[in-house]
């Protein structure tokens, strides 16, 4: 099979360049084209060079539809508002849509469902092994363990992020909920500040730190009478999302229309 024909959106950005690095670095892919908004500083510039590994041969271009013409999947780490705008132009031009894009309200992201009708369309708070994993144990953990255990979701990230808690958190504060079988939207405590009164049971606190250039760290905390478990995961390098994107777009290829996740591409629903 021919090398997969994939496009980056928001190449410039942080995740951006850390995906055009993935896609070079991962057999059966190459990178087609890059886009970046209008008026962006690194329209025009080589996708390669701005992620530090030498001239690709594709120019930043701010033409999304063009790109996406070239491409058979985009991967967009980059905001609600324009990963819905390339969910409607993906599902135009026929091509699998990765969107590792957090900070959704909810049910902002209701429009995604309509685009994956015709195409495949893999949505995550967090594109790692790790933190899919830990998903997995947390909602087993909180399915064993009744409301005498507390559970609290905690996370740091750098002081760039501009998204609370992160998608990660929410990702994990619903694997609690799952194992519960409550509504996370229902039960959740986003904050807490003054006279907030007792903790009612049952209730998934989150909490978030943010500074210096941490990339990623979360644990939820089983906190019971006596006791507590610690479920924890630290992200070291910004690149594992970006190769479980790569390898979301690879399994995409042999999917049909459809809303999936990270836990579908890596088997963990299985
Ligand atoms: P970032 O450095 O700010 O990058 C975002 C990029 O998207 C910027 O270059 C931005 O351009 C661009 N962009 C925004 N709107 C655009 C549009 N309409 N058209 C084209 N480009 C557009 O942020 P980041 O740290 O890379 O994070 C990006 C997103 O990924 C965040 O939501 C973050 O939480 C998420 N993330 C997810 C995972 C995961 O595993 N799922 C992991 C890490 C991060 P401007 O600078 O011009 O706005």
């Amino acid at each position: 099979m021919s090398d997969m024909r994939l496009v980056v959106v928001g190449a410039a950005g942080r995740m951006g360049r850390a995906l055009v690095r993935a896609v070079t670095e991962t057999p059966g892919a190459v990178l087609v084209a890059a886009v970046e908004r209008d008026g962006s500083d690194s329209l025009d510039r080589d996708a390669g060079e701005l992620a530090g590994v030498g001239p690709l041969g594709v120019a930043i271009t701010a033409d999304a539809a063009a790109a996406f013409g070239k491409g058979e999947a985009v991967l967009d780490f980059t905001a609600p508002q324009a990963s819905l705008q390339f969910a409607a132009l993906a599902a135009r031009a026929g091509i699998a849509h990765i969107i590792g894009t957090t900070g959704w309200a909810a049910g902002e992201d209701a429009p995604l469902h309509e685009a994956a009708r015709s195409v495949a369309l893999v949505k995550s708070g967090n594109m790692s092994l790790g933190v899919n994993l830990l998903a997995a144990l947390v909602k087993k953990a909180a399915r064993a363990l009744d409301e005498d255990f507390d559970i609290e979701v905690l996370e740091m990230h750098h002081k760039h992020k501009v998204d609370a808690p992160s998608g990660t958190a929410l990702l994990l504060g619903q694997a609690a909920a799952d194992g519960r079988d409550i509504d996370l939207e229902a039960r959740s405590v986003r904050s807490r500040d003054g006279i907030t009164g007792a903790r009612t049971a049952g209730d998934i606190g989150f909490a978030t730190l943010r500074g210096g250039s941490v990339i990623g760290e979360h644990s939820v905390i089983f906190a019971g009478e006596g006791e507590r478990i610690e479920l924890i995961h630290r992200a070291e390098d910004r690149q594992l999302f970006a190769k479980g994107a790569v390898k979301a777009a690879l399994w995409a290829r042999k999917q049909g229309p459809g809303f999936y996740s990270m836990a579908d591409v890596l088997g963990l629903n299985d």
